[in-house]
């Protein structure tokens, strides 16, 4: 039995991250940037009003009250050409050019006009409500660093520096494999002893979320030539999940199809519940990852071996699960050398703290509670006991599952 951390240093150490292409600005939300992303802009490009209002000499309104005359006007995009002397305004709005000779904006709600005069009610400061040229950024600075996976102020940062494209990761092409007599796809007629397969959707999910392509390659009977034929379908993919078949049981057939079709094949027993068989290796020159079937133990493998790995081939910096911190609502026995994702409700307590509450059955079958789940309880190999009340890591659903 290996550890979690060493199962994932052996899938993230074997896979490579994916080459780059451009696209445009609209379809770059969530991707990752595989260059950094560089201003060609000063932004401001000049000094700028912060406010309505008037464009002044300081020393002019250094008391209060003052009386100026209004000389002309700067409007957002335009300027005023001449210069602002002594006891003279120019009239001016947020985002227009600070006029030559102005040094201070006297905000409209400070004053009051009769046409050309204008009386400033309260004093004014040098430099007030002024934003100097290259206050946001200036040319040539590194605006977003390669690695990084584009947010709403990303894509917006990247468009006021004047890059209509980016260039960001392929998103990794995944093909989802499904195995066992057992299984039909959902609104499909269905056997009396036949279930509904949820794993590939699920799975799909989990990694259009993580920012890949799912493609579903279908259901693989129990046998070799249905297994074979399916396989032979992932050519050309970034990576290939099977899902189910991997365990010990007669119609395990996954390991085998793969291995005498001359794959590399690692198979370990890992350290967590659910979960335990996991495959990893190469077939074809695809990297396969065999995850187990259950559809609890499935989709909880998925979030700990699955998306690291597709965030290796997206060359994602480390973006871990934050863990958290809750009480325990109820009391657990000791762990065995298994870590465990315990599913748990959350409430708060008198205090308002985050209380985590296990559900009284954990069986890896039951998507019901996994998706009733508002937290994976994280308890570490070989955990002691605990009592309620404790503190526990807990990791949130925030989308994962
Ligand atoms: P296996 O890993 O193939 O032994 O499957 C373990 C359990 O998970 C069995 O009860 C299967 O019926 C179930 N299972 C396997 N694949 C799926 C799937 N795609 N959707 C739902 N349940 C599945
Ligand atoms: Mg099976």
């Amino acid at each position: 039995m290996i550890s979690i951390e060493d199962a994932l240093r052996a899938i993230t150490g074997a896979l490579e991250t994916l080459p780059a292409e451009m696209v445009p600005l609209s379809q770059a939300a969530g991707r990752v940037l595989a260059a950094d992303v560089i201003s060609r802009r000063c932004q401001p490009p000049v000094a700028v009003s912060a406010m309505d209002g008037w464009a002044v000499r300081a020393a002019d309104v250094a008391q209060a009250p003052a009386e100026l005359t209004e000389i002309g006007e700067s409007p957002a995009g335009g300027s005023f050409d001449g210069t602002v002397g002594p006891g003279e305004a120019v009239r001016i709005f947020t985002g227009a050019p600070l006029p030559a000779g102005a040094d201070c904006i006297v905000i409209q709600e400070n004053i009051e006009a009769i046409g050309k005069r204008i009386k400033v009610a309260v004093a004014g400061r040098a430099n007030a409500h002024i934003r100097a040229a290259g206050l946001d950024f200036r040319p040539g600075q590194i605006g977003l660093a390669a690695g990084r996976r584009l947010g709403p102020s990303d894509i917006g940062l990247a468009a006021a520096m004047d890059n209509p494209w980016l260039s960001v990761r392929r998103k990794p092409r995944v093909a989802l494999l499904s195995t066992g007599d057992e299984l039909v796809r959902p609104g499909e007629p269905i056997g009396p002893n036949q279930i509904v397969s949820s794993n590939s959707f699920a799975l799909a999910a989990l990694i259009e979320a993580s920012g890949g392509i799912a493609i579903d390659l279908g259901i693989a009977r129990d046998n070799r030539d249905s297994l074979t034929g399916l396989v032979e379908a992932a050519r050309g993919f970034d990576l290939l999940v099977t899902l189910g078949g991997i365990s010990v049981g007669a119609y395990d057939l996954v390991r085998d199809v793969l291995g005498s079709r001359g794959l590399r094949l690692d198979f370990w027993q890992i350290a967590i519940r659910p979960g335990k068989p996991l495959m990893f290796g190469e077939c074809d020159g695809i990297p396969v990852l065999g995850i187990p079937g259950n559809p609890v133990s499935s989709l909880i493998c998925g979030v700990v071996f699955l998306r690291p790995a597709l965030h290796r081939l997206l060359g994602l910096d480390d973006d871990p699960i934050p863990p958290a911190s809750a009480l325990l609502g109820t009391e657990l026995r000791a762990n065995d050398r298994r870590q465990d994702y315990i599913r748990a409700r959350l409430s708060r307590n008198a205090a308002g703290t985050e209380v985590a509450t296990p559900f009284s059955t954990q069986d890896s079958s039951m998507l019901s509670v996994l998706a009733t789940a508002d937290c994976l309880i994280v308890r570490p190999p070989f955990a002691p006991a605990a009592k309620a009340g404790e503190p526990v890591t807990v990791i949130h659903r925030a989308g994962l599952w």
